[in-house]
């Protein structure tokens, strides 16, 4: 395992939570505590914040993205936002796939795979979430789910796109439940994605992308989870919406 080939990203993901002024005064509260970071940092926030956040963060080491990407480029596909009003809007990353949106807004493997490549093929970061249901876990499929998940989220990515791919390990049962996964179970979980980036790719391009692990991560966690050889960095729902244990969190990744 070759840590070290792998850059740490703390990403926050705000979910449905901040308005855009709200945002302006949490990217101010955030910009000082993390200016030190030796990880990048991202906030991926909701579309209508998206200006205020990039204004807010210019000129500091918060890279802005967003929380999902419509897989065509333009058309009648109302209440949706495509690669390009992304780009121009100054947003670097775009988390696809969250469980989330797989729950509640009919988010399939196919879709996530088509969002991937309209993130990619702009020349965005993708942030692509990946993760097992507590009852996939218990009937013993978490590797193969994982996989497969992985696997055909990048269908038809090719290796070179695959430096703007972070791959986020998230199992669900541990989504905004305040329930973490062990280090353990994040190392174990976090390694089925990258062997399966292994199959597809080989083992030399896995070892140099970045997967995190997302679920209930923490300020008290987080160097724990971080300090795992498969471990580069989090996605963080709750804990990103606090200036000071998201800095905390970035910190633990930063060592
Ligand atoms: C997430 O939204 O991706 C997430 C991991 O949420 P939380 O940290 O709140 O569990």
């Amino acid at each position: 395992m070759k840590k070290e080939l792998r850059r740490a990203v703390i990403a926050g993901n705000w979910k449905m939570n901040n308005t855009p002024s709200q945002a302006k005064a949490l990217i101010e509260e955030m910009k000082p505590l993390v200016k030190d970071a030796d990880c990048d940092v991202v906030l991926c926030v909701p579309f209508i914040d998206i200006p205020a956040a990039v204004e807010a963060a210019k000129g500091s080491n918060i890279k802005i993205g967003a929380e999902n990407i419509h897989f065509k480029a333009s058309g009648a596909y109302t209440g949706e936002i495509s690669a390009d009003m992304l780009k121009e809007a100054g947003v670097e990353y775009v988390v696809v796939g969250h469980s989330e949106r797989r729950q509640y807004f009919a988010e399939t493997d196919q879709t996530v795979n088509l969002r991937t490549l309209a993130a990619v093929n702009a020349g965005l970061k993708a942030i692509v979430c990946v993760g097992e249901t507590l009852e996939q876990r218990e009937l013993g499929y978490t590797e193969t789910l994982l996989k497969y998940q992985t696997k055909m989220a990048l269908t038809n990515v090719t290796k070179e796109q695959l430096k703007n791919i972070i791959i986020a390990y998230e199992p669900v049962w541990a989504i905004g439940t305040g329930v973490t996964a062990t280090a353990d179970q994040a190392d174990e979980g976090n390694g089925f994605c990258r062997a399966a980036i292994a199959e597809a790719y080989g083992e030399d391009v896995a070892q140099t992308v970045t997967v995190q692990y997302g679920g209930s991560m923490n300020a008290k966690n987080a160097e724990e989870l971080v300090a795992k050889v498969n471990v580069d960095g989090g996605l963080i729902g709750g804990a990103s919406l606090k200036a000071e244990d998201f800095s905390i969190i970035v910190k633990a990744a930063s060592k």
